[in-house]
């Protein structure tokens, strides 16, 4: 088995990270780690990620705030307010290829972790043992890393609802006017959020801009078991496009006619004639512990929120800014992830318990 320690530490360094994961959570924590010094590796299992449809709040000057560049330095700059996925991934990527200390590798699936009392370590898929003084697990919500810090509660639990998501172009919605604002629609059954999204290129000109929709549905969780999509209470995977059958999409094309008006209507219908749209069980994570000794888990790996929260991005910011703030005390050791801990895990389990309301009873109601 090849072993490789990641890079030597410089002489006053605060050491050397492993982070599992290279979507928002693992390369926000990748970028507060390398502002303070510390050499990241960041291992992901795909070759790239992607999420059509989710669009998430970015703060002011949030690639700033994480890589500690002055405004005009950032590689790629990303305007505040809503984004794409792809806008704020882009974004971050951009940053992390601009960083000496990270060293991103794709294609590495990590299966296992393991720590002693100097160090800690993954097991790869392709038998690979990589070594540094933390490993972070940014894993998202069926961590692997998250296994190795909480054995007693390792799975997050399906919340009894999928959302639909997809976005549109807005030349192929023909709306006679542009909603302002993001909107909620929708019966007690069927809760649609609806936002305004800049074009591809960034672009706010009308013409080129975007529809963004999410569709909560509690009617359909005999598809999501009978496709594997969740198997009973764990979530396993998301339907992806071409996995979502034919009936189904006519099924939601009658709905979205009969439920939502115009222009989300419109923007559903476009989706759904592209086959376009994504299913995303929704699973809920409330977290007992956030580090173990010397690995740690943040993002979606530590904590997941119902989608209605709106929060869960921020919140992996914020476990991004705090971890970086404890190793930048106590260097890459056990005590910083205890402090790290400290600092987060009463927010994480409120952010989560605060969306349960919503998801007992939304999933209750078309039960
Ligand atoms: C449908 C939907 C809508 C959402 N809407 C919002 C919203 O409106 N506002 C908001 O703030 N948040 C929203 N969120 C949540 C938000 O997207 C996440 O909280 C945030 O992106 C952080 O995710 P993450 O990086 O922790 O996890 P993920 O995005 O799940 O990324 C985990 C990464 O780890 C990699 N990985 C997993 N296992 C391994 C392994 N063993 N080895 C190597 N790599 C591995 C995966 O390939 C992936 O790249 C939404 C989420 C969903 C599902």
């Amino acid at each position: 088995m090849p072993a490789d320690r990641t890079s030597t530490t410089a002489h006053n360094s605060p050491g050397t990270a492993l982070v599992v994961g290279a979507s928002l959570a693992g390369l926000m924590t990748a970028l507060t780690l390398s502002r303070i010094g510390v050499h990241v590796t960041l291992l992901e299992r795909s070759d790239d990620t992607g999420r059509t449809g989710a669009a998430l709040h970015v703060q002011d000057g949030l690639l700033e705030r994480i890589t500690g560049l002055p405004a005009g330095h950032v590689p790629q700059p990303l305007a505040p307010g809503i984004q794409t996925w792809f806008a704020v991934h882009g974004a971050l990527r951009a940053a992390i290829a601009a960083s000496p200390l990270i060293d991103l590798r794709q294609n590495t699936t990590v299966r296992k972790v393991g720590q002693d009392a100097q160090s800690a370590w993954v097991l790869t898929s392709d038998k690979q043992r990589i070594t540094a003084d933390i490993v972070i697990g940014a894993d998202g919500h069926r961590s692997t890393v998250r296994r190795h810090i909480a054995p007693e509660h390792p799975d997050a639990t399906f919340a009894g609802y999928v959302i639909w998501i997809g976005i549109a172009e807005e030349p192929a919605i023909g709306a006679r006017r542009w909603p302002p604002d993001v909107a909620f629609l929708g019966d007690n059954d069927n809760t649609l959020l609806g936002y305004p999204l800049p074009g591809a290129d960034g672009s706010l000109a009308p013409g080129s801009r975007r529809l963004g929709w999410a569709w909560y549905d509690s009617s359909r969780n005999g598809l999501l078991r009978s496709t594997g999509s969740v198997d009973g209470s764990v979530v396993r995977h998301s339907l992806m496009p071409s996995g979502i059958p034919n009936p189904t999409y006519r099924e939601l094309a009658t709905q979205a006619r009969e439920l939502f008006p115009s222009p989300w209507n419109n923007a559903i219908l476009d989706s759904i004639d592209r086959r376009a749209v994504i299913g995303t069980p929704i699973a809920e994570y409330v977290p007992t512990r956030l580090a173990q000794g010397r690995a740690a888990i943040v993002g979606d790996a530590a904590h997941v929120p119902t989608p209605m929260t709106g929060s869960g991005f921020a919140e992996s910011l914020y476990d991004a800014e705090a971890l970086a703030d404890a190793v930048a005390e106590a260097g890459c050791t056990a005590p910083a992830l205890i402090d790290y801990e400290g600092a987060r895990l009463r927010s994480a389990r409120n952010l989560v318990q605060s969306g349960q309301g919503f998801s007992r009873s939304f999933a209750r109601r078309a039960a």
